[in-house]
């Protein structure tokens, strides 16, 4: 039988807005030793905003125009955040045969005309040689009928609680916490050193990912938990794969909320040390 414990521990942890799935996460939660995070939507806001267009072969509004189009299928945040940019509504049946290739963008046919919107991967991939941008930030290219059209420079920012989280992270007893984007490694070491997170990987695909967290989980001792920290846009499987899947409830995508062992209702990077907290003090009543 479930300890009563168990249900005033979980019960708690709603009241402060984290879920959890079940009693055994209590026990996995309290032994946190490792916390690996995602970047968008979990660190960052997940909101980006356009800083600048540049190199457009065509009138900037028109490249943000196909921009906004091709991307209008996808819930990915940068997709919102150009359709946001864009401002205007958008007729989606100018769009067709979009397919959505993670890590990398979007492709898609805008009024009959093939669009490609992503990073340098997706360029790479298609064989179209883009113009490099010396910027921090996180750079959309776009490809029009087969040629190079320009790029969209966006940048995110940080939630107010990331820095705070960390160092809660640290008093909680959490010996490192770790950071994986398939972001640009220029953004992605600003973000890290801007919280103080102790170590990241940039420019990794989702399958990219699993690995890191699996190489992380054979190396670590097994008393030692690890917890990884996602939106769920492309990190389901991450999720399931961690110690303890924990997702953001609020703008996670329904995966992550379905892959996950705990949901933050709130998206607070800050709930985290409190579930540990929650956690180790139902455990200390229980033994
Ligand atoms: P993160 O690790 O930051 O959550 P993702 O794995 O979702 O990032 O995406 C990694 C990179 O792939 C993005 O920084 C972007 O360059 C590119 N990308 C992914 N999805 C899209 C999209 N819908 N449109 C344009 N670029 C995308
Ligand atoms: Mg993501």
């Amino acid at each position: 039988s479930i300890p009563l414990s168990f249900f005033a521990g979980i019960g708690g942890a709603s009241k402060a807005g984290v879920l959890v799935k079940g009693s055994n996460y209590l026990e996995t939660l309290s032994q946190t030793g490792y916390v690996v995070f995602d970047k968008t939507g979990t660190l960052t806001q997940g909101v980006f905003e356009v800083v600048g267009i540049h190199h457009a072969a065509m009138e900037e509004r028109k490249l943000l125009e196909y921009a906004a189009l091709a991307e209008s299928a996808s819930s990915h945040p940068i997709s919102k955040s150009l359709q946001k940019a864009y401002g205007k509504e958008l007729d989606r049946s100018r769009v067709t045969e979009v397919q959505e290739i993670s890590g990398h963008g979007v492709l898609a046919k805008v009024d009959g005309i093939s669009v490609a919107a992503g990073n340098d991967k997706l360029m790479a991939r298609l064989g179209i040689a883009a113009v490099p941008c010396h910027q921090v930030g996180t750079v959309i290219h776009l490809a029009v009928d087969g040629a190079y059209a320009g790029h969209i420079l966006i940048a995110d920012v940080v939630k107010p609680t990331a820095k705070a989280a960390m160092e809660a992270l640290r008093g909680a007893g959490v010996e490192k916490t770790v950071m994986l984007t398939g972001d640009v490694r220029t953004v992605a070491q600003q973000v890290a050193e801007e919280l103080g997170v102790d170590q990241v990987y940039s420019e990794l695909l989702p399958g990219d990912k699993v690995a890191k967290v699996e190489e992380m989980l054979q190396q670590k001792p097994a008393k030692k938990k690890l917890a990884f920290v996602g939106d769920g846009i492309n990190d389901a499987p991450v999720l399931s794969r961690a110690d303890i899947g924990i997702a953001m409830g609020a703008m996670g995508s329904d995966a992550a909320i379905e892959a996950a062992d705990v949901v933050l209702m709130d998206d607070d990077p800050m709930k985290i040390a409190k579930a540990i907290r929650i956690s180790r003090k139902c455990l200390r009543i229980v033994y």
